[in-house]
């Protein structure tokens, strides 16, 4: 495990966090920089914009292999994408970090916070920020508004990009060969990728066949 990182401290000397997981690639250093701070941490895995299905269980199985690895209790929430599809209604067109986007953040952050009030969680967080391809003053916004409705919850605002965050999350990647995801998660983005990618002269995505550091372990073969 790496181990040139900061102590982290939880916001008003808390303990225990409740952590909304994107995915194994995001999570990863996120989860490492958490056990090496001793916190307490348990993964709250929902998101029901991705899709296609079998693309949701691709990203979700990735995210307990490395949760079992470590023993660290992995919460699977719903799957409940005609609710996901509901809000988004209208929004079909909007660009990425638009406001489906935010509807998106907030339905993923407001069922995380309604898990940690319900089981004494004093603390929410998400591994979404650490993207460089994410917006974290939207997400920060998003989370911030999810735990304002209950008055025991605190948001954690970390930057898990900082002090070599992104460097590190390539990294556990590449060493985990996690699933390699090429488009957000969503029906739109997996629509607008292939679109790019045409217009680009590119195959679309297929799923299920690019995995972090194949290159190299090919290479070694
Ligand atoms: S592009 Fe990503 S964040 Fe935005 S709505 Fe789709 S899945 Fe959610």
């Amino acid at each position: 495990m790496t181990t040139d990182r900061q102590p982290l401290a939880l916001p008003k000397g808390q303990h225990k966090v409740l952590l909304h997981s994107c995915c194994a690639p995001c999570s990863g250093e996120v989860m490492e920089a958490m056990q090496a701070s001793g916190i307490d941490f348990t993964i709250f895995f929902y998101n029901p914009n991705i899709h296609p299905r079998k693309e949701y269980e691709l990203r979700k199985n990735e995210n307990i292999r490395f949760a079992e690895k470590f023993g660290i209790p992995f919460v699977d929430a719903d799957y409940d994408k005609d609710h996901w599809f509901a809000r988004a209604k209208g929004m079909e067109n909007e660009p990425e970090r638009g406001i489906r986007c935010s509807m998106c953040f907030d339905m993923r952050f407001e069922r995380t916070a309604l898990y940690a009030h319900e089981h004494d969680f004093p603390v929410i967080t998400s591994s979404l920020g650490i993207s460089r391809w994410k917006n974290m003053q939207q997400i920060n916004d998003c989370g911030q508004r999810a735990a304002e409705k209950y008055p025991d919850l605190l948001y954690w605002d970390y930057n898990w990009r900082k002090a070599g965050g992104s460097a590190r999350m390539i990294e556990i990647s590449k060493r985990e060969q996690f699933y390699q995801q090429e488009y957000c998660g969503c029906a739109y983005s997996l629509r607008d990728t292939n679109q790019h990618r045409e217009q680009n002269g590119r195959a679309p995505i297929r799923l299920g066949v690019m995995y972090y550091g194949q290159e190299a372990a090919d290479q070694k073969r």
